[in-house]
């Protein structure tokens, strides 16, 4: 830890709704509002000679679109957008992709697992693949009413998303992509999302870090239900220790929620440091064989309901799967038929 531990904030004020802000020469923060608690989102257009590159999309409701619209007549000085890139599969990021790449007639850059999952949201859960999720998170214990919040959850997600075609532009870790404002190289970090791609552009020092270094919030860092044995928690600590590497301190982060800021090893460390705290106060709490939700309470601060189990459960069990890999727990069901760990 540095001495002085604290974010430098470069921008005291934020874009209203819909509205934009210089952030460096040819980079624009434009804030899109959000139709869930987190109200918004960080979305970049990186301006060129010829266009723009639009960096995530938001989600796809009504009032994105309008405030795209609104954008492209007002604010992109006649130019057309030249390319879309796309962070990864999360609603608030890839909703309105199909979108923007149709109304531009362009393919939209993606990693091919972040593609494939955005695709799968708009498709939706065929009966086997929720038969799986289900009884994954039966397991994890969830209740009758928490399972059926996550069938309507589950329609309510798709709406969100737009149709994509079938084509896009794949990155891939260490590439670097040719966008509106210049070169950009693509770091790829896993654990938040299969395959999340970040942006560095050493000429600018800029990192666009999409959902993976936000200033204020820790990423949600959740095993998926179609791998229960995986370990995205030891991906999601290697990942943060190779940005550390890539990328100076001296950057200008600019993050897909809250403010962008400078400071950006300090802020790998403290999220490093939070997920340790977590791994050895559940270790530490395993004194007995224990359920997933026997142990929320060592994790959360809030009330674990129906809304935010699935976050909880997410957690919870990367956390747990991470300290089994390592051999200090091991994994049974027990006779309810709910996952139970214990101490080696
Ligand atoms: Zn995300």
């Amino acid at each position: 830890m540095k001495q002085n531990s604290k974010l430098d904030y470069p921008f005291s004020k934020r874009p209203p709704d819909g509205g934009t802000i210089e952030v460096t020469p040819n980079i624009f923060w434009l804030r899109m509002p959000l139709p869930i608690a987190l109200n918004h989102i960080n979305l970049w257009l990186l301006e060129g000679d010829e266009g723009w590159t639009i960096i995530d999309s938001g989600m796809a409701t009504k009032e994105s679109k309008t405030i795209w619209n609104n954008i492209f007549t007002k604010s992109l000085k006649k130019k057309p957008v030249e390319e879309i890139l796309i962070t990864h599969m999360h609603l608030d990021h890839s909703g309105l992709a199909g979108w923007l790449a149709n109304k531009w007639d362009i393919e939209p850059h993606f990693t091919e697992k972040e593609f494939l999952e955005t695709v799968k949201i708009n498709n939706g859960m065929n009966d086997d693949q929720q038969r799986i999720y289900l009884d994954y998170y039966k397991k994890c214990g969830y209740d009758e009413e928490a399972q059926l919040h996550f069938i309507e959850r589950n329609k309510y997600r798709q709406s969100l998303v737009t149709n994509l075609e079938s084509s896009f532009q794949e990155l891939d870790d260490q590439q670097t992509v040719k966008l509106s404002n210049g070169l950009w190289q693509i770091i790829i970090a896993q654990g938040h999302s299969p395959s999340h791609a970040c942006l560095f552009s050493e000429e600018n020092n800029v990192f666009i870090c999409g959902d993976v270094l936000l200033p204020r919030i820790t990423p949600n860092v959740s095993v998926n239900p179609a791998y229960p044995d995986g370990n995205p928690l030891k991906d999601w600590l290697d990942s943060l220790e190779n940005i550390k590497q890539k990328i100076p301190d001296d950057v200008l982060v600019l993050p897909s929620h809250g403010y962008p800021y400078k400071g950006a090893h300090l802020r790998i460390e403290t999220i490093l440091k939070n997920h340790h705290d977590k791994l050895n106060k559940i270790y530490e709490n395993i004194d007995e064989p224990k359920t997933v939700v026997e142990l929320f309470s060592v994790l959360f601060e809030s009330q674990i309901n129906k809304h935010n189990i699935i976050l909880a459960v997410g957690e919870t069990m990367s956390h747990l799967n991470y300290l089994v890999a390592e051999s200090k727990l091991s994994k049974s069901i027990d006779k309810n038929g709910l996952y139970s760990f214990s101490r080696t």
